[in-house]
């Protein structure tokens, strides 16, 4: 797949990043959660004028049935793989609600990005617009994004609630004539008559349906069963693919969390049980170790085609870039040299510990870029070598024997996690964290000096104020996104 998405052709666009998960579900096929950013892709920025988005979405993505004489191939993997079944399946229902995917899904003459009027107003809706996805909105076009406040009143919960029911009320002859597997339609406006509704009307029930913003798609009552598609992507695919713009950042976080990085809820809790039973019955760790790990082993139901996938080591997940975790806490997990290592050591020795990155960052070399670069960019820019890969052009050797890095040269910079603090709660956690990681140091010392007796104080007065700068102009680089 990502051969294909990758490649020159470039079917959506030329891909910045991207992030890929294969899940196999309930012992079944595996299926494929991705999400990829294209250089360049328009924002929404205001609602009601936006035909960049409008273009880009129709550039990419349609959920028009071909025309079967023009391009039988693509009709054909489309009627296959790509319709809603009018039955629906026992995935759809959720809640009070017949089809989460929300089919049939309503027609319109072209491609809008739709919100409801209130969604803007502060006083109907609480918060305005570009507020927190709580949870699954219960209106037809869900699948289609959806986001709902979660910090709206009661009242204007209530309001928009009356709002939604008088909408669905007034489409409800449209979603009939669309259920109804008989009836055939020339186009929107055809529907409309027969339901004695005007184009006004309709758009504005449709509206009041969303919750947040919606991209609703150009589509013909003819296609109000099929899933939006890529065409070059399809045809190569060949099996059921669902494509969608992204038209805020809280929802895609939300598709991440709950798709692309989906927990294994189940085994935790049956580990949980074994843990307990464990500790019950009394045993000692090493066995109660075995226990676990037997459990482990034995318990996670695997599909066929999970196994196959496994054995032969196809990758499971991707990511177009390097996440690495940068510890900033002193009380850090820490892994002790190998025991053959320490046995040859003295009793007084108190040099323990592997070195970490922070460890490698300090010992970097007293030259040219290295000299002014925080911990983050050597964290981000940079490769830790590890045992055998020390030699090559590109390792450039660290101070005390430290091992070596290069820098990274292929790809892009790696993304740097670390833990965060309560500015309030631990404050002195808090400003180290921010000194570690964004303040060029060679010893811990360097992040405090004798004349302060804070980490905060240091960060606020050192310098004569040039910590701060420091620190500020660094961190905006890599946090500039949010806190
Ligand atoms: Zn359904």
């Amino acid at each position: 797949m990502t051969d294909l998405i990758l490649s020159p052709a470039q079917p959506i666009g030329p891909v910045e990043d991207y992030l890929f998960r294969v899940e196999f579900q309930a012992r079944g096929s595996p299926h494929i959660h991705m999400v990829v950013w294209i250089e360049d892709a328009p924002g929404v920025q205001d609602l009601e004028d936006c035909p960049d988005v409008i273009e880009f979405i129709d550039r990419y993505i349609t959920c028009q049935m071909p025309d079967e004489k023009a391009d039988p191939e693509l009709h054909k993997i489309v009627s296959e793989v790509q319709i809603h079944s009018r039955n629906h399946s026992k995935t759809c229902r959720k809640g009070n609600v017949s089809c989460r995917f929300g089919f049939p899904r309503l027609p319109m003459d072209k491609t809008i990005i739709a919100s409801a009027p209130w969604n803007d107003d502060e006083d109907a809706g609480g918060n305005k617009k570009g507020g927190v996805k709580a949870k699954d909105t219960n209106d037809v076009q869900e699948k289609e994004c959806g986001t709902i406040d979660s910090k709206k009143s009661k009242k204007s919960k209530k309001f928009v609630g009356k709002k939604q029911r008088e909408a669905k009320e007034k489409l409800k002859p449209v979603r009939d004539f669309l259920m109804d597997a008989n009836a055939s339609f020339e186009d929107l406006s055809d529907l409309l008559e027969k339901c004695k509704m005007t184009h006004d009307e309709y758009q504005e029930s449709v509206k009041a349906l969303t919750s947040g913003m919606v991209v609703m798609m150009k589509r013909e009552p003819k296609d109000c069963w099929v899933n939006g598609y890529n065409p070059d992507l399809l045809r190569a695919w060949n099996a059921n693919m669902d494509i969608q713009f992204i038209l805020d950042k809280f929802t895609c976080i939300m598709y991440m969390m709950s798709y692309v990085a989906k927990p294994e809820h189940e085994m935790t809790e049956f580990l949980n049980s074994v843990i307990r039973d464990a500790k019950k019955s009394n045993v000692n760790e090493r066995d109660e170790m075995k226990q676990i790990m037997q459990a482990y082993a034995k318990h996670r139901e695997v599909s066929a085609q999970e196994s196959v996938a496994r054995v032969c080591s196809l990758p499971l997940k991707k990511c177009s870039r390097t996440v690495i975790f940068v510890q900033t806490d002193e009380d850090g997990l820490k892994m002790s040299l190998p025991l053959s290592r320490l046995k040859d050591m003295g009793p007084d020795e108190e040099d323990v510990w592997m070195s970490g990155l922070p460890d490698k960052y300090e010992n970097r070399p007293a030259t040219g870029d290295f000299n002014d670069m925080c911990l983050a960019d050597f964290a981000s820019g940079c490769r830790v070598l590890y045992s055998r890969q020390t030699e090559g052009p590109n390792a450039i050797p660290l101070q005390n024997d430290k091992g070596f890095v290069p820098k990274r040269t292929q790809g892009k910079s790696a993304i740097i996690r670390f833990t965060r603090f309560s500015e309030k709660k631990q404050p002195e956690k808090f400003y180290r964290r921010l000194l570690k990681l964004y303040f060029p140091h060679r010893t811990d010392d360097e992040l405090k000096s004798e004349y302060y007796l804070t980490y905060e104080d240091f960060y606020n007065r050192g310098r004569g104020g040039s910590v701060k700068q420091y620190v500020d102009f660094n961190r905006k680089r890599y946090e500039g996104q949010g806190k």
